[in-house]
């Protein structure tokens, strides 16, 4: 397989290119093609299988494709990304910026995680974002604040799901998924399945691809 078979806009190729991703790592090759065409995913993948882009690439090409770049308005998100840890929440989200350099900034990203002031994140998302990539509990306090609304959320990511919950976050999700809209994309990371994932897994996806990697 290749990337251009995926049918990926020629601005997200061009980086591929520059980023010397000669061909998909096989968690890209499995899912790409399944994300893209708007299906839930269940996916076990570990750190390094290239799981980042597998889910990246295909919400910027959906948020290409729907135009809300340019549009976002009102302290909206259309896709969010939620991870354990705040050094997982600024790779992902320089994964995102990387592959959307050639979008000519019509893709905002931001990033939102605890330990540090809230206000410049406030400020980030002052007007909506296209993707927001968060941990539970700081996105939990801007939601708050008013910061962010999750009402038009079209694509939900866990990412590492299983060490979202064993660090205690199982109580954050289920505030967080209460506040999604209950018809979206959701696509979920994990690199083991333990019972508490499996139930997160029932209650959340529908119909999803499961790949084993
Ligand atoms: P991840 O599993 O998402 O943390 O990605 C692991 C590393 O693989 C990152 O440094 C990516 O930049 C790199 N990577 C992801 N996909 C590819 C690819 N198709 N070809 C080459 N490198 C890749």
């Amino acid at each position: 397989t290749t990337f251009a078979e995926f049918g990926l806009h020629t601005p997200l190729l061009a980086r591929l290119a520059e980023l010397q991703y000669l061909q998909p790592t096989p968690v890209q090759a499995h899912t790409i093609p399944s994300i893209l065409s708007g299906q839930d995913l269940l996916a076990g993948a570990n750190t390094g299988s290239g799981k980042t882009a597998a889910f990246a690439l295909p919400i910027l090409q959906q948020l290409m494709d729907s135009n809300r770049g340019s549009t976002t308005k009102g302290n909206f998100v259309s896709a969010l990304v939620l991870v354990p840890t705040r050094e997982l929440a600024k790779q992902v989200a320089d994964s995102f910026k990387t592959y959307a350099v050639h979008l000519n900034g019509d893709i905002k990203v931001v990033a939102a995680f605890g330990g540090v002031s809230v206000n410049t994140q406030m400020l980030a998302l002052r007007g909506g974002a296209d993707v927001v990539v968060a941990t539970p509990g700081r996105l939990l306090d801007l939601i708050s604040s008013n910061a962010v609304k999750l009402s038009a959320v079209a694509t939900l990511v866990l990412d590492e799901a299983d060490r979202m919950l064993s660090l205690g976050f199982t109580e954050e999700l289920a505030q967080l998924i209460a506040l999604l809209p209950k018809k979206k994309q959701t696509l979920l990371f994990s690199a083991t399945f333990p019972e508490e994932v499996r139930q997160l897994t029932e209650t959340l996806l529908n119909n999803p691809l499961e790949v084993q990697l």
